[in-house]
Formats: structure tokens, C-alpha cells, sequence
């Protein structure tokens, strides 16, 4: 279940609770709304309180990164709340045409403003990220902090890597564990993919299940070590039969698969990056890997969804899942907080238009949550959505991507959030077996 998010008198963390239990507590007064997205209530009597264990569970991923609060106790584990965290789009082409318009500026010798600070040492200190990957990095960061401002966060899980180098070259792999599915077989899997690119090794065929094949096969003497494995489709699987690669056509899978992936190429800048943001907050950080993950989604025989692989990530992933019923993941879109830009351009650079430079009309900014009660006119009703603000003070409220209202009075409109740099969206209920 997508449980509420529950505060004390003190604004503190307290245990979530079922939605059902929040409605009664607003109901009888007990309970103020905190906030909409994700959606929490205050106690007004209460300081403290019981609290369990509650672990906060991360499979970050480069478009989308999943997000998972469970509730530990014993050999089950409850589901208190999903989400997905899509990340910000388009960072790098974004900065890459700044860049090529203040080139142009610099070239065409028109009115151009000299880097104020010699900062190009920091662009090379050690450890750092470019800023599409940083980013990434910071919306983890906050969700992290916002997080254990909702609940008593305890520990965190994070997908550290793809596959754990020890588990595959020691001990050596046999072919029934792999072929039986325990988590080594899982481990030399994603190690495989990552080796062979995700595509056919043969045909070069991409998005198609792929198996597990053997370089020189076992009828011929071949063996289960991952020097001898590839992936291959189903088709180039069956039609290879007792060949070698070599045979059948395709002698530099051989040479290929003597060489071995570096270890640095399971673990990426950015999960590193993450691992220490959350070593920082003091919690005890469990790492885990995609092997791992897959392995623990199979057994639970959960669908595959960022939230559901985030209730996947670490050993200590129990074998009882409880909550799933009805858990629809929250929809988290990193969206920013408007421009520093103040001058639209054409696609050619030349300036278009300018945006006001104050950003905030009438006490509303553009991007915060609105309810506007329209008594007369065309978009006379009551709407509710992010509005976008204009200096005559007649806003446009939009609504999942869409105009709800436009030319709307600031005179009509409530605020119920701030923009806080991210737009919220109820995901579709997760399909479960309990
Ligand atoms: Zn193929």
C-alpha cells in the first residue's frame, strides 16, 4: 500500500500510516495536510512516538532511478511506499549550445561577457562529475534527505555495480548453478551483457532475449568459465550447434572473450558518487548488485519496474514482500526551477524575447501547485495544477503536460504547494502476487 506520510506535533517523523487511518485523523481534527506530493499530515497532538526500523532501498539508474521505503521485521518485509525519480533530460545538449553561443558572440565580435573567474582548475579536481552525471548524483541527494524528513529512515540499500567480480571468478562457476538460477549464475549473466554490449555476439542484434553461449562447446570439451561464455539470440544459438565460433564464422568472439572486463567497468562514476552521498548521512549503507537484484525479483516473482527493483536491491531483501497490493509508485520529475536565462533565442542565437526578471507575481511562482475556484467565463469551475506566472497577473494552470486554464486573475488562485524543483504524478497501481 501507498501509505501517508505521518509527523508529529513537532514536525519529527513518525511511523506511515494506511491511508484510510489518515482520512479519519484529518476528518476529527486531529491532523493537518503537510503535504500534498509526497502526501503527509501532521499530528497536532502528538510529540513522538513508536518508530520501527524502516530502510530506505535505491536502484539508480541514468534516466530513471527507483526508489523504495520498507518497514524490516523479522522474514517479512512491508512495502510503506515506491517511487520514480526521473532524472533531468537533456543537461549536456542544454550546456553544449550555451556554449556554442557564446562562441559565436566571442567570433562574430558582438557584445559578449568574459568568464568572470579562472575556474577551469576546478573542472579537473579529482573525483568530479560532469554536470549531466552530477545532477543525477544531486536528485538522489535530496530524495535521500527529503525522505528522512517523511520517516524514521533507519538504513539504505543501494545497487552499487552490475555484478560482483569475486562471486564469478571464485569459486569457479559451475554449469548447473547457473543454468539453476542461484545468484552466481545471475552475477555471470549481467557480467556477460556488460561484456558482450547487451547485443547478439554473432548477428550484432540488440533488444531480443539473449542466452547464455558457449564459445567452444561442452560437447566439444569446452568449459563453464566465463573466458569461454558469450551471449548470443536464440537463432545464432541453435543454428552455431556443436561448432566453435571459430568454425561457424566468427573467430574474434574467440580472441574477445580472452579478454577480461576490468573491474572498473561494473562500478560506474555515478553509483560511486551516490555510495558516498549516502555514506555522509551517517545510516549504515548496505551496497548490492544487478545480479543480486534480478535474482531477488525472480524469487519474489515481482514485474519489472524501477520501484519494484529498488524493493529488490541487497542481501537482506527477505523472502516475503507484504504491501504490494494496490502500491502505485509516485511519479518523480525533476523539472528545475526555471531558467537564469533572461533572453529567448532563436535556434541561430539572436534574441527573441526576455523574460521579466522578477520571478515571483502576486506572491506565485511559476511552477507552484494552485487551486483556482473560476466563477464566470470560459474556464469557469475549479482547477487545480502547476501554474505558470505572467506579469499582468492573469496566470496559465496546467496539468499533466496539458493548459488547464489560461488568463486566469491571481485573485482566484490558492496556493497548496511550492514549487520545490520536481512535479508529481500518481504512477499506475504495481500488479503483485500477494
Ligand atoms: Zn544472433
Amino acid at each position: 500500500m501507498q501509505e501517508v506520510f505521518v509527523l508529529d506535533k513537532r514536525g519529527n517523523p513518525l511511523m506511515p500510516c494506511h491511508p484510510a487511518r489518515a482520512r479519519k485523523l484529518l476528518k476529527q481534527g486531529r491532523a493537518v495536510v503537510a503535504r500534498r506530493a509526497p502526501f503527509t499530515i501532521r499530528l497536532k497532538d502528538q510529540v513522538g512516538g513508536k518508530v520501527q526500523p524502516v530502510r530506505l532501498k535505491i536502484d539508480p539508474g541514468s534516466k530513471t532511478t527507483g526508489l523504495a521505503l520498507v518497514r524490516e521485521g523479522g522474514d517479512q518485509a512491508e512495502v510503506l511506499h515506491l517511487a520514480e525519480l526521473h532524472h533531468r533530460r537533456g543537461v549536456h545538449r542544454r550546456m553544449e549550445q550555451r556554449r556554442n553561443y557564446r562562441r559565436r558572440r566571442r567570433s562574430a565580435n558582438l557584445r559578449y561577457r568574459p568568464p568572470r573567474f579562472l575556474n577551469r582548475a576546478t573542472s579537473r579536481r579529482e573525483g568530479r562529475l560532469p554536470p549531466s552525471l552530477s545532477s543525477r548524483v544531486d536528485h538522489v541527494e535530496t530524495w535521500v534527505r527529503r525522505y528522512r524528513r517523511l520517516a524514521p529512515v533507519s538504513s539504505v540499500s543501494v545497487e552499487l555495480a552490475r555484478f560482483d567480480m569475486q562471486k564469478m571468478v571464485n569459486p569457479e562457476i559451475s554449469g548447473v548453478e547457473y543454468q539453476q538460477g542461484e545468484l552466481a549464475g545471475y552475477e555471470v549473466r549481467e557480467y556477460l551483457l556488460e561484456k558482450w554490449g547487451r547485443r547478439c555476439a554473432y548477428c550484432g542484434v540488440e533488444n531480443v532475449p539473449l542466452e547464455i553461449e558457449h564459445i567452444v562447446p561442452k560437447s566439444r570439451g569446452g568449459s563453464n568459465r566465463v573466458s569461454n561464455l558469450t551471449i548470443s539470440c536464440r537463432g545464432c544459438n541453435q543454428e552455431k550447434g556443436s561448432r566453435t565460433a571459430a568454425e561457424f564464422g566468427h573467430p574474434q568472439v574467440q580472441a574477445q572473450a580472452r579478454q577480461s572486463l576490468k573491474d572498473a567497468a561494473a562500478v560506474n562514476a555515478t553509483r560511486w558518487a551516490i555510495y558516498r552521498v549516502l555514506a555522509a548521512t551517517g545510516l549504515p549503507v548496505e551496497v548490492g548488485t544487478g545480479g543480486r537484484t534480478k535474482y531477488n525479483r525472480t524469487r519474489l516473482g515481482l514485474p519489472k519496474t524501477h520501484a519494484l527493483d529498488a524493493v529488490c536491491v541487497g542481501a537482506s531483501t527477505p523472502d516475503g514482500i507484504i504491501g504490494l497490493n494496490g502500491a502505485a509508485a509516485l511519479t518523480i520529475r525533476a523539472v528545475g526551477r526555471g531558467s537564469y536565462q533572461r533572453t529567448r533565442v532563436t535556434r541561430h542565437g539572436f534574441a527573441r524575447g526576455y523574460l521579466m526578471r522578477q520571478k515571483s507575481v502576486e506572491g506565485f511562482r511559476t511552477g507552484d501547485l494552485v487551486r483556482a475556484i473560476v466563477p464566470t467565463g470560459k474556464y469557469a469551475g475549479v482547477h487545480e495544477g502547476g501554474v505558470a506566472v505572467r506579469k499582468s497577473g492573469y496566470f496559465a494552470i496546467r496539468r499533466g503536460g496539458k493548459l488547464a486554464a489560461d488568463g486566469i486573475s491571481a485573485r482566484y488562485c490558492q496556493l497548496v504547494q511550492r514549487a520545490d524543483g520536481y512535479t508529481y504524478e500518481k504512477g499506475e497501481a504495481a500488479s503483485s502476487h500477494d
